[in-house]
């Protein structure tokens, strides 16, 4: 059953016999890193082809050198990787620039193109408006040897940037902007990441695309709603250039999320003016960065699933994302105990070192079991105790109890403070208390985690918010918005002895706080990326 509307073009179209394999393509310009919009249109066309066994290029759209760079057309390809889809043909839009330069000669040729010697302004000018028809060239009916020739010229680098482009001959009056003789081809001395310096003239993205499509053979060339009313024009180059069966475009809604930059360029300003650490800094919102962040792939897939494919623009909770990561992890993480900010407790009625058996994750008992050596020193989280504690407060106070994740039910004895700041607690153990004891069934409210005084491993642990901040009384300007406290870096944390075991990139439920990743084991100690809290905002809603 077809998920969406293109889908249920695709399925009709394949009953009809329109088309006998589906081939669909996805088309970065690489002019930066791969970001969760991206994935969206990724797990359409990749989607699309594993659904209907079809086939899906990757195709670089590489006709604005300037941009581009190889680094981004790497990057790109182990970002899809990644993500879990394997493209068809690796294709490149400048590999076929010299059939598109015999398209537009063909166009010429047919009297549908001519070469304007108008500044860009000068045609921006003279294109009218929604409601005022454009207003023709001075240069529109040259005749077609003069047209091959100065087109021919410009290839060959006889005039300088910017002084002509060929445009498509269709019409200054019609309704729709970009039929209004659009410039296809122009002038450009800059070095191709791709072809070098072979070619000094450049099609444009809705000469290209089209032709891009149609060469490869793509039977559904979807892209996002902007394109929607370059759809006429895209139509208008299949047809004059000749092509039988041609593709089609159909267009969805972008991905937006809330806070959350979507724009390869503003992505591109934070890398270069050093907000963040590069393309791949935790907390952007490109897919290396989440995958170095530990978000996994499962959850952005099935995130682009849950906010579905629309014909309507929205914006999405970041909340949902995060419900989609929490909801993989819940599945697949390691459950560890690990204190942020450690405070000594001695039990003073303790006696050697107890082996403590937990399962590393109580939803999949498959996963087994690990230990953590329990004895007379252990550390627990500061803020689990209270000296006065605050109304409702489950946790350890003078004169109560609490219960050890996996272990004992302690019961206070007395504390020490320094300057008004808690610096030990001493508590006696009841025995027979851990589960399955003759005193399990003593009722304490709270349970804490812990980690043992030795063997217990030293850790950093990033954490980090949105890189953008509401806008402030509808001033939307980019550089306000920026967060300056999108890192916040925690030392002197405390984990369980058994994550040594553990290897650089493995994801955790730090019980009780968040899911972490093992981002760096050095000398030093574990450094650690907070991936998403364990509390779900979105579920409540
Ligand atoms: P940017 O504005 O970030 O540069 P773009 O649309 O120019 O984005 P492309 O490299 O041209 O980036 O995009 C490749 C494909 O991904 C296109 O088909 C485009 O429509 C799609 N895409 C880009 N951003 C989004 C998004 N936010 N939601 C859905 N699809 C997107
Ligand atoms: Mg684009």
């Amino acid at each position: 059953m077809a998920n969406n509307f293109i889908e249920a073009i695709v399925e009709s179209d394949l009953e009809n016999n329109v088309h006998k394999e589906i081939l669909t393509r996805f088309p970065p310009e690489p002019n930066g890193y791969l970001h969760i919009g991206h994935a969206k249109s990724l797990c359409i066309n990749f989607g699309i082809k594993q659904k209907y066994h079809g086939k899906c290029n990757l195709r670089y759209d590489d006709t604005n050198p300037t941009k581009e760079d190889v680094e981004y057309v790497e990057s790109i390809k182990e970002d899809i990787r990644w993500l879990g889809f394997e493209w068809d043909k690796e294709c490149y839009a400048s590999d076929y620039f010299e059939q598109t330069y015999e398209l537009a000669l063909k166009l010429i040729r047919q009297g549908d193109a001519y070469v304007c010697d108008l500044s860009a302004d000068e045609i921006r000018e003279t294109r009218g408006s929604l409601t005022e028809p454009g207003k023709e060239s001075p240069y529109r009916n040259r005749s077609v040897e003069e047209n091959l020739r100065l087109f021919t010229e410009m290839r060959e680098g006889k005039y300088p940037d910017g002084s002509k482009v060929l445009r498509a001959k269709i019409d200054m009056a019609s309704s729709n902007l970009n039929m209004r003789d659009p410039v296809i081809y122009r002038i450009l001395r800059a070095t191709h990441h791709h072809t070098g310096d072979a070619w000094l003239i450049y099609p444009m993205y809705d000469f290209a695309h089209p032709i891009e499509d149609a060469l490869e053979g793509v039977t559904h060339s979807i892209c996002t709603l902007e394109f929607e009313d370059h759809r006429p024009l895209y139509d208008w180059v299949t047809e004059h250039c000749g092509f039988t069966n041609p593709p089609h475009q159909y267009e969805f809604a972008r991905l937006n999320i809330k806070n959350t930059i979507m724009s390869k360029r503003y992505l591109k300003k934070l890398v270069d003016t050093g907000v963040v650490t590069g393309w791949d800094d935790p907390r952007m919102p490109t897919l290396s960065g989440m995958r170095k962040r530990g978000y996994p792939a499962q959850a952005i897939r099935e995130f682009c699933a849950m906010v579905g494919v629309a014909k309507a623009n929205s914006e999405v909770d970041p909340a949902v994302l995060e419900h989609c990561v929490r909801d993989v992890l819940n599945d697949t993480a390691d459950r560890v105990m690990a204190v942020e900010d450690p405070l000594p407790v001695i039990i003073e009625n303790a006696e050697g070192v107890e082996e403590i058996a937990v399962l590393n994750n109580p939803n999949h008992p498959e996963a087994g079991m690990h230990t953590i050596p329990f004895e007379k020193e252990i550390f627990i989280e500061r803020a689990d105790f209270a000296v006065v504690p605050p109304p409702k407060y489950h946790r350890l106070v003078p004169g109560g109890m609490v219960r050890l994740k996996g272990a004992y039910i302690l019961e206070y004895v007395s504390h020490e403070e320094e300057n008004g700041r808690v610096t030990l607690v001493r508590c006696n153990l009841i025995p027979d208390s851990k589960e399955g004891g003759v005193n399990a069934s003593i009722k304490v409210k709270g349970v804490v985690q812990w980690v043992p005084k030795h063997g217990a491993v030293k850790a950093t642990l990033n954490k980090y918010e949105s890189l953008l901040v509401d806008e402030v009384d509808g001033n939307k300007q980019f550089d306000d918005r920026i967060n300056p406290n999108s890192l916040e870096v925690t030392k002197g944390a405390l984990v369980e002895p058994w994550i040594m075991e553990k290897e650089e990139g493995s994801c955790f439920q730090f019980m009780r706080s968040a899911y972490y990743k093992l981002a760096e084991k050095t000398e030093n100690g574990l450094l650690f990326y907070r991936i998403v809290g364990l509390k779900d905002s979105f579920n409540k809603k």
